[in-house]
């Protein structure tokens, strides 16, 4: 029960990496919130979570949406420990087919949106309190296609490091999980059929030395150490869960 008692803000908690990690939460004894735009998957992933678990609609790229995900989430368990910034959109163009509207979506949702949700949760986050972000290999690997994607979350490395050190002084620790493909439905929406899907998968799986995707559980569990109190002398610092990744596929 390495979260007994704690509670969780999870940002994108009904799909995915997100779910995965409320999962974990909720097993480890946390109450959760989560948010997502979509009422209908917020709805069953909290009819999963059971009654330990909150959902909240909430399109965080538009303004105070955070401020009110994160008063709901204080309303109705009476605090705030951890707060996972998972949300995000993926989106593969090259560089000369990529339109600004869909280049600043990207940003909006992967970079800007998380850093005012953690503006607007730092308030209410005390002593002992846990900020993950999640990035991504794309980071630092420079996959073609993904200059967007890329730039969002190479501002989260380059993010992570700074609310680290801003944070630190009054306890709050800060670090991020930078995974590689991990089998999610951000992938589903890349693909029109399965078969798409099924090649997509083993073109990047054979730039992955362990020879597969990963799953969101695996993600979920190192942002469960991170959150927790086995980290309490880790902040600033990313934790990579690729297989291995050696680079582009
Ligand atoms: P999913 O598509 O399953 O999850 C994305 C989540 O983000 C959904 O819950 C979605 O909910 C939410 N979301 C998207 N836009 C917004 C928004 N504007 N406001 C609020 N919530 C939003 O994909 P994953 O689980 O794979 O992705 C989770 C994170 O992991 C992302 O940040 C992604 O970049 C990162 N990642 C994933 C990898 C992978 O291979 N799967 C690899 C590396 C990083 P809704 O649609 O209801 O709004």
């Amino acid at each position: 029960m390495r979260l007994r008692d704690k509670t969780a803000l999870i940002t994108g908690g009904n799909s995915g990496i997100g779910l995965a990690t409320a999962e974990r939460f909720v097993q480890e004894g946390a109450r959760v919130a989560i948010t997502g735009r979509d009422r209908k998957t917020l709805d069953a992933a909290a009819a999963k979570l059971g009654p330990n678990a909150l959902a909240i609609q909430a399109d965080l790229t538009e303004d105070g949406a955070a401020e009110r995900a994160i008063a709901a989430t204080i309303e109705r368990f009476g605090a705030l420990d951890v707060l996972f910034l998972n949300a995000g959109i993926s989106g593969s163009t090259p560089v000369g087919t990529t339109i600004r509207a869909d280049f600043e979506r990207i940003i909006a949702t992967n970079l800007t949106a998380v850093f005012f949700t953690a503006q607007a949760a730092a308030p209410h986050l005390k002593k002992g309190g846990s900020i993950v972000l999640n990035g991504s290999v794309h980071q630092v690997l420079g996959i073609p296609g993904a200059s967007a994607y890329a730039a969002s979350k190479g501002g989260i490395g380059a993010m992570n490091r700074v609310l680290a050190s801003e944070f630190a002084p009054r306890g709050i620790r800060v670090n991020s999980v930078v995974p590689g493909a991990t089998r999610t439905p951000i992938w589903a929406a890349r693909a029109t059929t399965p078969e798409a899907l099924a090649a997509l998968e083993n073109g990047y799986s054979r730039s992955i030395p362990l020879g597969h995707f990963g799953e969101a559980v695996d993600i979920a569990n190192a942002v469960l150490f991170l959150a927790s109190d086995e980290a309490r002398h880790i902040t600033g610092t990313e934790i990579v869960v690729d297989g291995g990744t050696i680079g582009a596929p």
